[in-house]
């Protein structure tokens, strides 16, 4: 079988699929053998546009021959190095190059190979910070409802979904949840930040009071993405963030969705005005086309654990394929991609025609609340009576048989289209939409 081909059955059998119903998927496989610039092609080569940058992470487009040609020659030169106690030129590199887009003073990266590994790796760098520092009591950690942080024991306990959970008995101790920032009766049909909600973040006073000096860090994404695209409320970082700072607690923001142009600007982060101690990244960072994660740590934390431990191993924690040569090279590519292409600008101009695009769905059946931020949009709809998500699902299976990528949390519908997306696009990707939402209804 080549890449363009059809699996037989028995291939369809041994692929485990990840988060998928995976019977109903080998009873209808729906598949995705080629990708260029804004489109996905089936085996069968028919064209599905992608609203989604793949899963909120193709940002600079599919096919990149930058990208593609250094993951290559990379490949060519060193495949592989061992990475504890030793190095290669492009990981130091590639760690200087995602420095010059965070924001001042974060200029340290730890390198992954996920959004789940970078998020369970900035909730030890928060532990082994606290501990460095003299605060060992510090052990608590603060997520939020229906926030996502990837699918380790640390991202999940913090997450705030339930039916991530649901299924793994244990959990790591010591976590509470901020409440969730979604107030759909305040809140409903807002474009772009919602007035209300901002006091939802004085919940971390109220834990403080009762936890003491034991909370070591709160991880929130800046907008939430796979529960729905939940936007920050005008006023909620930054109370976060003054709370942080006044208890001497850290401030993670989970950017794996709203890093490296998504929402504007490279980190959303710089968007919204509110700086962390340290951003979580992967997806963007390579376009993708290699797995990588990454965490952005402030000065602060990596010189305390740096010179706070005895030892000659400052931090007990990374991975074989930390900064993996390959990945190292995508990122490299990526960002220079970014930078030369002016990827958040592009984003950013795009942002107003996107948002009365999404708002141009007010209208169609079903609809209940609409979000967007950045170019992010949320479609939520009336959950059918006794069949939660099923409503949502049928719409993203009429969307992909007539040629869009759309994604579905729950019912909603969530777009994330690659950044190079031209206006031409944007009302393919609405009339399409529309129209599978006109169709299920009816
Ligand atoms: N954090 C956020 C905010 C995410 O959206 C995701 C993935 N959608 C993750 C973490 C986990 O990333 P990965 O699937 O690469 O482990």
């Amino acid at each position: 079988m080549n890449e363009l081909s059809v699996p037989r059955p028995n291939d369809l059998d041994a692929y485990f699929m990840p988060f998928s119903d995976n019977k109903y998927f080998k009873s209808h496989p729906r598949l995705l053998a080629r990708a260029e610039g804004m489109s996905y092609f089936t085996p069968e080569g028919k064209e599905v546009l992608d609203g989604t940058a793949g899963l909120w992470c193709s940002n600079a487009g599919h096919g990149r021959r930058e990208i593609v040609e250094a993951i290559q020659k990379q490949a060519a030169i060193l495949d592989f190095a061992p990475t504890f106690q030793l190095g290669h030129p492009l990981a130091f590199e590639a760690a200087a190059r995602v420095a010059d887009l965070t924001p001042k003073g974060m200029d340290r990266v730890f390198f992954t190979n996920s959004g789940s590994e970078s998020d369970d790796t900035a909730l030890k760098i928060a532990l082994a910070y606290q501990k460095a520092r003299g605060q060992a009591q510090r052990v608590r950690l603060i997520g939020r409802e229906r926030g996502y942080h990837g699918v380790g024991f640390g991202g999940m306990s913090v997450g705030g979904i339930g039916g991530n959970r649901k299924q793994f008995g244990t959990q790591l101790p010591y976590v509470d949840h901020l409440p969730s920032t979604h107030l759909p009766a305040q809140n409903a049909f807002v474009k772009g930040q919602p007035a209300h909600g901002a006091h939802l973040a004085d919940e971390l006073e109220r834990l403080v009071n009762l936890h003491g000096d034991t909370i070591a860090a709160v991880m929130v994404e800046p907008v939430a993405g796979s529960t729905g695209v939940l936007v920050p409320p005008v006023g909620y970082l930054e109370r976060l963030r003054e709370l942080c700072t006044k208890h001497g607690i850290l401030l993670i923001f989970d950017e794996v969705i709203t890093g490296f142009g998504r929402i504007g600007n490279h980190f959303g982060s710089e968007r919204l005005g509110v700086i962390p101690d340290m951003i979580t990244m992967a997806k963007g960072l390579t376009n993708a086309a290699v797995p990588m994660g990454a965490v952005a740590v402030s000065d602060e934390i990596y010189d305390t654990i740096v010179n706070g431990v005895a030892g000659g191993i400052e931090f007990f924690h990374g991975y074989t394929y930390s900064g993996h040569p390959l990945a190292a090279a995508a990122a490299i590519a990526t960002i220079d991609i970014h930078v030369r292409e002016d990827l958040p600008g592009r984003a950013k101009a795009m942002e107003p025609y996107w948002e009365e695009a999404t708002h141009s769905l007010k209208s169609s059946p079903n609809v209940i609340d609409i979000r967007n931020f950045g170019l992010i949009a949320g479609i939520e709809l009336q959950p059918r009576e006794g069949k939660p998500g099923d409503r949502a699902m049928q719409v993203f299976r009429r969307c992909f048989d007539d040629g869009l990528l759309v994604r579905v949390t729950g019912d909603i519908i969530a777009l994330s289209p690659p950044l190079i997306i031209e206006k031409s696009h944007v009302d393919r990707i609405f009339s399409t939409l529309a129209d599978a939402i006109h169709k299920e209804a009816a």
